[in-house]
This record gives structure tokens, C-alpha cells and sequence, in this order.
């Protein structure tokens, strides 16, 4: 399956307003999780485990899960995150096919 992954990490970066990295890794640290999220002012770096992600639907639902903990500020897997985490799912797929 072919991901254009330049196109997620532009839209990416849009949606958080800074740059943001994709990193597919297979680390022993992902045990566990899809994917991870590491933030600051300036740069997002996102995770993803390149065993559980294997789709482009798992890496958009993974990207917009992380991406939504940096948009709400909230660490947490809470309902805030959750409402945010599904609208960003909308908005990456939307940008995604765009022709
Ligand atoms: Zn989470």
C-alpha cells in the first residue's frame, strides 16, 4: 500500500500550526501502543509503529489520535480528546483525497 506521507506531514502541520515529523519505527518502546507524541513550541514528532499501522486508515486514525493531544493540551485519553481526536480524523481524510 502506497501512503503519501509528505502529504500527511503537510496537513499535519497545518492542523498544529508547527512542524511536524512522522517517524515509522518498529522500536521496542511502541510495544504496546500504535502510536506516541513528542511536542514542544516548535516541532511535533510523531511516532508510529510500523506493526500495528499497516494501513492507510490505521496511520490517519493513529496520526489524528496523537495530533489531538497536541491541539487539546490534554495528555489524557478524555472525552475532550476523543471529540477532537474524530473531527481530526474527518479533516486529514478530507485534506488527504483532496484532488
Ligand atoms: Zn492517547
Amino acid at each position: 500500500m502506497k501512503i503519501k506521507w509528505k502529504r500527511l506531514k503537510n496537513i499535519a502541520s497545518v492542523i498544529v500550526k508547527r512542524n511536524v515529523e512522522i517517524n515509522l519505527t518498529t522500536d521496542d518502546s511502541m510495544k504496546g501502543y500504535n502510536a506516541l507524541v513528542e511536542y514542544n513550541g516548535d516541532s511535533v514528532l510523531v511516532f508510529l509503529n510500523g506493526n500495528n499501522c499497516k494501513s492507510l486508515d490505521m496511520v490517519i486514525d493513529a496520526l489524528a489520535h496523537e495530533l489531538s493531544h497536541v491541539v487539546t493540551g490534554d495528555q489524557q485519553d478524555s472525552n475532550r480528546h476523543k471529540k477532537a481526536w474524530d473531527s481530526l480524523k474527518e479533516k486529514i481524510k478530507e485534506e488527504y483525497h483532496k484532488v
